[in-house]
């Protein structure tokens, strides 16, 4: 089988593909179909946490699937009860939590959009610019980029964006009608921005002020891709309502959102998902909290993601614009389109992200090493050198 032309004849055509084929993973490795490796910077695009096919999550998911598979949320499960119970320890701001488990980043900004709009009685969302919070209605009108919005319109009414890390704008943009703001504490896919301090202070007194709620959506941030557990410590600004999503569940979907809980239960029937809650994706989940516990995989990505930083900095070439970024979640501001230096480092054998049309992100799994780390940063040393004088730069698709 022809396998790239027989996807593409049959498939939705929505994702801009790259010419590659992936039949195998394991730790930082991808395999193609002829057997040639890569080392995967794009960490399945921040999902593949622990690496490719961790041993942990394996042997998790395959004891679960030995046991149950299906377990709707109108019936109690043993792994979903351990999960809830984890994440108590894990989450931000020592308090308790309740939340709310579905499938993916977006459905879990859905949720807290929703649940910010019940518990305030207001309608009002204001987001930043730049922002990406997934792709259905809710989560896309929340979204920043036109390219991704425009076509859809209209979208949810009552969102609107504000520059981001610009107190001034947010003073002047929130009020009483205003249900909640919601941030990316480092923005991704706009360009890997990590949030100024006093931005998300004075964000957190705004909404405290005005009796709004504060969303934080750590679905690229979350489980210690920034070197803490959630991006909002290294702030000491806790969110109302907390989304999480990608390496949750270390490269098996789930996503969740939480809110406190001092809240109490939600009204029943408020929100829901046939998926939400499925024990194989609990114990994918639970077994990535217990990873990251035990091999301080956290700490080790503060520590591995300065060290990348401070290599990245040594790079000489007039197409570096800036270095961005906290842990392992790593943006190298270009002069130049990113596409081509991702082509290139490609062929180096090295696969990495964009983020916007100028930035190439990393996020490497947790596991990485500091070698791997040096192979990184050389292929994207030989890649720039190779790389024609900077051109005015173009919107294009990114992938998320
Ligand atoms: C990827 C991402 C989403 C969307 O997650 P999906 O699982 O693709 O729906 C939302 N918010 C942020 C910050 C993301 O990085």
């Amino acid at each position: 089988m022809d396998i790239q032309a027989t996807e593409s004849r049959y498939t939705s055509g929505v994702y801009p593909k790259r010419n590659l084929t992936l039949v195998r993973g394991e730790g930082v490795y991808v395999w193609d179909e002829q057997g040639r490796r890569y080392l995967d910077a794009t960490g399945g695009q921040g999902v593949a946490l622990l690496g490719h096919n961790p041993p942990a999550v394996r042997a998790a998911l395959r004891a679960q699937m030995d046991r149950l598979m299906v377990c709707p949320e109108i019936f109690y499960n043993d792994r979903r009860a351990e999960l809830l119970e984890a994440l108590q320890s894990v989450l931000p701001g020592g308090r308790a939590w309740r939340i709310f488990l579905c499938n993916s980043g977006a459905e879990a900004v859905e949720a807290a959009i929703k649940f910010a709009r019940w518990r305030t009685g207001r309608v009002e969302i204001i987001a930043a610019r730049r922002a990406f919070h997934g792709r259905t209605m809710g989560a896309l009108s929340a979204t920043w980029n036109p390219a991704y919005r425009q076509p859809f319109e209209p979208l949810v009414p009552g969102f609107r964006h504000i520059p981001f890390n610009d107190v001034e704008a947010l003073e002047a943009a929130i009020g009483p009608e205003t249900a909640a703001v919601i941030l990316e504490p480092v923005q991704g896919e706009g360009g890997v921005w990590p949030a100024d301090p006093a931005f998300l202070r004075a964000t957190r007194k705004l909404c405290d002020d005005h009796g709004a709620l504060l969303i934080f959506d750590e679905v690229q941030t979350g489980f210690g891709r920034t070197g803490r557990w959630f991006a909002a410590e290294h702030y000491g600004v806790l969110p109302d309502l907390l989304a999480m999503g990608k390496g949750m569940g270390g490269g098996f979907p789930i996503g969740a959102v939480a809110f406190p809980a001092d809240w109490g239960p939600l009204p029943s029937g408020a929100h829901g998902s046939t998926f939400g809650g499925n024990p194989m994706a609990c114990a994918a989940a639970l077994a990535v909290i217990e990873t990251l516990r035990r091999e301080q995989l956290v700490e080790r990505a503060a520590r591995l993601g300065a060290l990348f930083q401070e290599r990245l900095r040594q790079i000489r070439s007039s197409l570096v614009r800036e270095i961005r970024g906290l842990g392992l979640m790593v943006g190298v501001a270009l002069r130049v389109r990113a596409t081509p230096i991702l082509r290139r480092m490609m062929e180096e054998g090295v696969l990495a992200l964009p983020a916007g049309p100028d930035v190439v992100r990393f996020l490497p799994p947790l596991i990485v090493e500091a070698h791997h780390l040096e192979q990184i940063a050389r292929a994207l040393e030989r890649a720039l050198h190779e790389a024609p004088a900077p051109v005015p730069s173009a919107i294009e698709g990114g992938e998320g």
